[in-house]
């Protein structure tokens, strides 16, 4: 008997993990395979929290063979390049280990069904100076890249600067005041508090931190109801963090940002966070995109090729069936295209007719977190369709809530509340922000 094709997923983030394992339990590893450049998975709306230190990549990251085995699909490690769309085959490029030697060949890899999760990364907007001077909050790496660069300059710069006779703070400019911006800056003035405490910062608590945050926008937290824009900026401006709102940079260097007006802003640290893009290879596979390497997919949705199905980040899909009204890239969006894909790609495997409903986003609301006890957001209301402004301890459990749901789709209830209390327990026993 012919061996069947499986249903392959590339892209082992917010969705295509779920939609993997989902898949994997029910129909097993010959028939649902697994690709992701990396070796284990995060839950990206935590990067923020890996930057600031007060969350452990090494303790937070889940392997993707640990999954496979756990979730009963196939994971093969690699970056996809290239489809042959013909033959219905996807090329990997070699894995190579840190010191570039290769550890598995280029392959090639035959599929049924492809769901392309690629998610997306930051868009630079080419703006001068910015991909070399700003991090972004794309990978675990640069997130890493970021706290290790923030505990670093906190001890230089306090060296240096009292050399100089300079009183100033550690001035950090965080382009982009979005979920992602927002995030970050509320995480860092908790992180710096600890980092204080334990000593790290020898600068006094009056030159400790500073945050610009610069958002292109009339209000941060556009996409969200001004009531929620309003708020989070009252709370990050009482913690400090100076927000400026309708400011475009045109100029990132050395040390400072530059506006499309001429003011300057100093940054000692430069984050970008200021909008996405889908990576630069789905523009080569033949496939519809838009201006920012989405690829177009119609609301069942799969590309022009049948065979081919996208969700997340990198998908440009329809919203409500208005006219240019697209899905917002978020975690929420990825959760529900996964479970919508779940059913499709189910009776595919079992090869019964797909005729199903097309896909239909439920707006929840978003949520928003501004530090460890309190977060801000709108809550759709079930039956008016209205939205409800929540904030504190509340809006920050549920936030919470979002990436607990995540991990029960991955590990099970049992395995996710485990991890919770383990967690709990550490948080005892270890210094808030992660200090090495
Ligand atoms: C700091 C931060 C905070 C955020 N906060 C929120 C929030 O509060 N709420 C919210 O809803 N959203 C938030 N988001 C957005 C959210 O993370 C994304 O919308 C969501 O992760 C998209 O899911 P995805 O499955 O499309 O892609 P991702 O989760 O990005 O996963 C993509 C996967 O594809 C893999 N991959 C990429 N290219 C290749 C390739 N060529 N070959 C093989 N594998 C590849 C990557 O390694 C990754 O595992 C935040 C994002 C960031 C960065």
């Amino acid at each position: 008997m012919n061996k069947v094709a499986p249903v392959v997923v590339v892209g082992g983030g917010a969705g295509g993990l779920e939609l993997a394992a989902k898949l994997g339990r029910r129909f097993g590893p010959e028939k649902v395979y697994l690709i992701d450049k990396m070796d284990e998975h995060i839950w990206k709306p935590s990067l923020h929290e890996v930057a600031a230190g007060t969350l452990d990549i090494h303790r937070e990251g889940l392997s993707y063979f640990m999954l496979a085995r756990d979730n009963g699909f196939t994971f093969v490690p690699g970056r996809l390049h290239a489809l042959d769309r013909e033959h219905k085959t996807l090329s990997l490029e070699a894995v190579c280990n840190a010191e570039g030697e290769e550890v598995l060949p280029a392959r090639t890899l035959e599929y049924g069904v492809l769901v392309l999760a690629v998610g997306s990364k930051s868009n630079f907007f080419n703006t001068p100076g910015a991909e070399e001077h700003a991090i972004a909050l794309d990978s675990t790496h640069q997130a890493e890249r970021f706290r290790m660069r923030l505990l670093y300059e906190l001890t230089r710069s306090s060296r240096v600067k009292s050399a100089e006779g300079d009183v100033g703070p550690l001035e950090i400019a965080i382009v982009g005041g979005g979920a992602t911006g927002v995030e970050l800056a509320a995480e860092l003035m908790e992180a710096d508090a600890s980092l204080q405490a334990y000593g790290t910062n020898t600068l006094d608590q009056a030159r400790s931190l500073h945050i610009t945050l610069i958002e292109g926008a009339d209000r941060i937290l556009a996409a969200l109801p001004s009531k929620v824009s309003l708020r989070a900026t009252q709370l990050l401006q009482k913690r400090g963090v100076t927000v400026h709102a309708g400011v475009r940079v045109s100029e990132v260097s050395k040390g400072v940002l530059k506006d499309t007006n001429g003011a300057q802003y100093p940054a000692d640290l430069c984050v970008w966070a200021a909008g996405i893009k889908a990576p630069a290879f789905l523009t080569e596979l033949g496939l519809e995109v838009n201006r920012i390497n989405q690829l177009v997919v119609n609301d069942h949705l799969q590309t022009a090729d049948p065979h081919i199905y996208a969700l997340g980040d990198c998908a440009q899909a329809p919203w409500g069936g208005e006219q240019g009204q697209y899905l917002p890239a978020r975690a929420q969006v990825a959760h529900q295209q996964a479970n919508y894909l779940v059913n499709v790609l189910a009776k595919k495997l079992k090869g019964l007719p797909t005729h199903i409903e097309a896909f239909e986003y439920k707006d929840y609301g978003s949520l928003v977190s501004v530090g460890h006890s309190k977060g801000v957001g709108s809550l759709m209301g079930v039956l008016q369709g209205r939205s409800w402004f929540v904030e504190g301890l509340v809006a920050r459990t549920m936030y919470m809530s979002l990436h607990l749901m995540h991990h029960m789709a991955i590990l099970g209830v049992l395995r996710t509340a485990s991890m919770a209390l383990g967690r709990l327990l550490l948080k005892r026993s270890a210094p808030r922000v992660k200090l090495h």
